[in-house]
């Protein structure tokens, strides 16, 4: 019978080590449940920095989704911390009280934010004061994205890893960034002081100000964060401070249930608590040989070494410590350290390279003819080799300069062949070259295609060019080039024009039919469906075979799915315009299924968020307005401003011309999101200076139509099309940019990266100039425009509104949450 295995912490060692049971046939011999405090899946937790610099999406950094433990028969708990251990009874008891049972146990609680005593940081009874956060978990990065958004100044507290990427992070949402380090250099843990204060160069050259050698003794300010105070009694102003002081390993419920623990929690080379046979600890939270480690690489170690014990894989396998080598890209300067960071020994012998002004720093430290240090800063060309040197005490080249220039010394390829094929490529996903070679010598013959099927180079991307030497040397040079990067969906090997005239001569009208006649072997991808049902119903309006699990679930049911499972309705309102007709019955609506909570748009529309799928139908009916369009990739809204009518400066009127596009081009399907707006003179009062496509009434009748613009993560001013006389004029070329975007964009392309990669003179020659049909196609997809909602009455498939399990629970009413999930 299999046994029961628990797994307290679903974060990046606790997941990993199930991915290595089950890869050992470990799903025939554990029945496995998880446990994580967060309410997630599991993500990379480092990428957590590139979330707060905002090139990445929260969505970007997930390693398994629910689909993954769904189909490992993992029974996942997500949003539930262990509070007990009762090693006794044999099981672990939960915030609610509840007791569940396990024959093994791992606990995979990795590290809590370290935060030292500093006055002021908290407020009675109500957690960290006002703009205070630490940087650990999504919600951490959430937080601080928000807040820094509407302040200017943030102190960060810590000059490591954390705190250099929190500084970094933060730029992209406010002016003015100071970091404020106790020790006297940047990343004292790894470098030197010479390294330490290239660093600093390097980091006070992107606008980072830095204060070492400085101790924060207080928080300032009364209602929230004002400035910070040092120990020398110098203040900095700010409204948000970041702790990013270190980690502590999370070990207080092992301690509390009785556990061995000292600066975490104690275990032996199998990686199992102090007389304990049956309890097991892994990653930051645990305690091997008097070490503790804060970095992945270890943990996946430890994660391989669990695997093979627990399955009995290889009943021999024992973990026998970490030689820490950091490879990893801070704050965008690549950082290389491993070993000592500074000669000990009078004999032992050093090569030392600075470049200052390009921030390179390179230092080797050689002892017996062994390296037992390295540092790399700027330039880690050479980190592949001497990490390699390091890991395996190989000898060194007799020209010692040659260890950090190629004189000769091994070139990139003999680097690929002589490192080991156990040794860690990427750390950031814990990929070996054995991996790497795995993925080639099974076919896979592109850089691309190897990162697809290894994960390796897809976290920091620093070890990308080492990943596409291995790749390189083990396809002993017939390496392919990545077509992939040009195709519309990954699951047609087609860049968008050729795929479109193929499925036009071969009048492929489903999305099934699509996959039949040209991916690989027919095979159907999941990733590909939406892309492709998008692309279908544009070209062939209403020839389109609908297939319903084409759709994502929002466009499937015509609402907003939200953390919890729920759904939001957003009823339309054309231009942002209302009655009281409409607000009474939206009143009504929401007293009726008890909507949890009624929220205005960004978009001038009302929201009922929380609304239970099974109620969809009910609710559509009772509201009897048609759907807003507040979800999938389609056309949205057109924001109004109230124009010309009421405002004494308007010149034009915005609210009739933004209700006529709205009902004229609404729900069309596009590769991404469509929000327009329309505003009435050039004070922009709806901001359509930053919509995909947004008009501006100028004097003298005229109006201006700006394409291109966007002022979400990324902010850009849109490029001006053209400058028309009239209403009509604006609605045709609306219409012309929006088909045209339809027909070239790529699958997810917004228009702010469309409109840059076309130029907006080659928009105006096809758009103003030169329209070829563009206005016929699009007439022909709003002619085959069905309201949606008339799905209410009679669902399309059985199971259309029949509720689902629930993501998440949320609170029920916010009241005095100011956020709410965003659209
Ligand atoms: C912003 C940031 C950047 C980083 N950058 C790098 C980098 O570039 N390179 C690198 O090597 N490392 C980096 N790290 C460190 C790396 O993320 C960690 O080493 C790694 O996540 C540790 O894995 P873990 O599973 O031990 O802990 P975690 O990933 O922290 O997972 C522990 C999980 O256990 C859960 N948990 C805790 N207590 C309980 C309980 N009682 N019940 C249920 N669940 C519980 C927690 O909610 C958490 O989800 C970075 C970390 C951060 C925060
Ligand atoms: S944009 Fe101009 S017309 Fe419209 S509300 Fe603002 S000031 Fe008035």
């Amino acid at each position: 019978m299999a046994k029961k295995l628990v797994v307290i912490g679903n974060g990046m060692a606790g997941a990993r080590t199930v991915e290595e049971i089950l890869d050992r046939g470990g799903a025939d011999l554990f029945d496995v449940t998880m446990f994580g405090a967060e309410p997630y899946g599991n993500y990379n937790r480092i990428l957590l920095s590139n979330v707060l610099c905002g090139i990445e999406d929260e969505s970007g950094i997930f390693l398994n989704d629910m689909d993954w433990y769904a189909a490992n028969r993992i029974d996942l708990h997500t949003g539930v911390r262990i509070t007990r251990i009762d090693r006794f009874a044999r099981t672990v008891v939960d915030e609610l009280g509840r007791t569940t049972p396990y024959d093994k146990l791992i606990i995979a609680t990795g590290s809590d934010a370290f935060v030292p005593k500093i006055a002021g940081l908290h407020r009675p009874g109500r957690g960290y004061h006002q703009g205070v956060f630490t940087f650990r978990t999504i919600d951490d990065t959430r937080g601080m994205i928000r807040y820094a958004r509407e302040h200017r100044r943030a102190v960060v507290i810590g000059g490591g890893l954390l705190g250099l990427e929190a500084a970094r992070g933060l730029q992209s949402h406010l002016p003015h960034v100071t970091l404020v380090h106790s020790a006297g250099h940047l990343m004292n843990a790894q470098l030197d002081p010479q390294a330490g204060a290239i660093l600093r160069r390097s980091v006070e050259a992107l606008g980072i100000e830095v204060v070492t050698g400085a101790r924060t003794t207080e928080i300032l300010g009364k209602d929230a964060v004002s400035g910070v105070k040092l120990a020398d009694g110098r203040t900095i102003d700010c409204d948000v401070v970041v702790v990013a002081a270190g980690i502590r390993p999370s070990a207080a419920l092992a301690e509390r249930s009785g556990l061995d623990v000292e600066r975490g929690i104690v275990v032996d080379d199998q990686l199992r608590c102090t007389d304990e046979p049956d309890i097991y600890a892994v990653g930051e939270c645990a305690q091997h040989r008097g070490e503790t480690y804060g970095l992945v690489a270890p943990l996946w170690e430890q994660a391989r070494v669990l695997a093979d014990h627990l399955t009995g894989a290889d009943p021999d396998a024992a973990y026998h410590g970490s030689r820490t080598a950091t490879k990893l890209k801070v704050a965008g300067v690549d950082v290389a350290a491993m070993g000592l960071k500074e000669p000990d020994r009078d004999d032992d012998e050093t090569v030392v390279f600075a470049e200052r002004r390009r921030g390179v720093y390179q230092s080797v430290i050689i002892r017996d003819g062994r390296l037992v240090g390295a540092t790399l800063l700027g330039d880690v060309s050479k980190a592949g080799y001497l990490v390699q040197a390091f890991d395996r005490g190989s000898p060194l080249p007799e020209e010692r300069i040659r260890l950090l220039f190629d004189l000769g010394a091994p070139d990139a390829e003999t680097t690929a062949a002589e490192l080991a094929d156990s040794a860690q490529v990427c750390n950031c996903n814990g990929v070996t070259k054995q991996a790497i070679v795995d993925a080639v010598q099974a076919g896979v013959r592109t850089v691309g295609g190897v990162a697809d099927a290894t994960r390796a180079g897809k976290g920091c991307g620093s070890c990308k060019t080492l990943v596409a030497q291995i790749v390189e040397w083990a396809a002993g040079g017939e390496v392919e080039e990545d077509e992939s990067v040009s195709w519309y969906v990954p699951g047609i090997p087609l860049p968008k024009p050729e795929l479109m005239t193929t499925i036009r001569n071969m009048e492929l009208k489903s999305v099934s039919e699509v996959f039949a006649a040209l991916a690989p072997a027919g095979a159907e991808d999941a990733r590909s469906k939406m892309g492709l049902a998008s692309l279908l119903r544009m070209m062939w309006a209403d020839e389109y075979v609908d297939e319903r699990d084409a759709r994502f679930i929002n466009d499937r049911v015509h609402a907003n799915i939200q953390r919890d499972g729920t759904f939001s309705v957003v009823p339309q309102m054309k231009g942002g315009v209302t009655t009281p007709h409409q607000l009474r019955r939206i009143a009504d609506v929401a007293d009726k299924y008890r909507v949890p909570m009624v929220k205005l748009t960004g978009g001038q529309r009302i929201d009922l968020l929380g609304v239970r799928k099974e109620d969809l139908p009910a609710v559509w009916a009772d509201l009897d307005m048609p759907s807003g369009y507040a979800y999938g990739k389609s056309f949205r809204t057109v924001k109004t401003c109230v124009g010309m009518d009421f405002c004494r400066f308007g010149v034009g009127d915005s609210t009739t011309l933004g209700i006529a596009i709205e009902s004229r081009f609404q729900g069309l399907e596009s590769p991404a999101k469509l929000k327009l707006a329309v505003t009435g003179c050039p004070r922009n009062c709806a901001e359509a200076y930053v919509k995909d496509l947004g008009v501006v009434a100028v004097d003298g009748g005229r109006w201006e139509i700006y394409v291109g613009g966007a002022a979400g993560a990324h902010v850009r001013k849109g490029d001006l099309l053209a400058t028309v006389d009239t209403a009509d004029e604006v609605i045709r070329l609306t219409g012309r940019f929006l088909q045209y975007y339809r027909e070239h964009a790529n699958w997810l392309e917004r228009t702010y990266a469309f409109v840059p990669r076309i130029g907006i003179e080659r928009l105006r020659d096809v758009i103003v100039d030169d329209a070829d049909g563009l206005d016929e196609r699009m007439r022909a997809s709003i002619a085959a425009h069905r309201d949606p909602w008339r799905e209410g009455a009679a669902p399309a498939t059985p199971g259309q509104f029949r509720t689902s399990l629930p993501l998440i629970s949320l609170p029920r009413v916010p009241a005095t949450t100011p956020e709410t999930p965003a659209h």
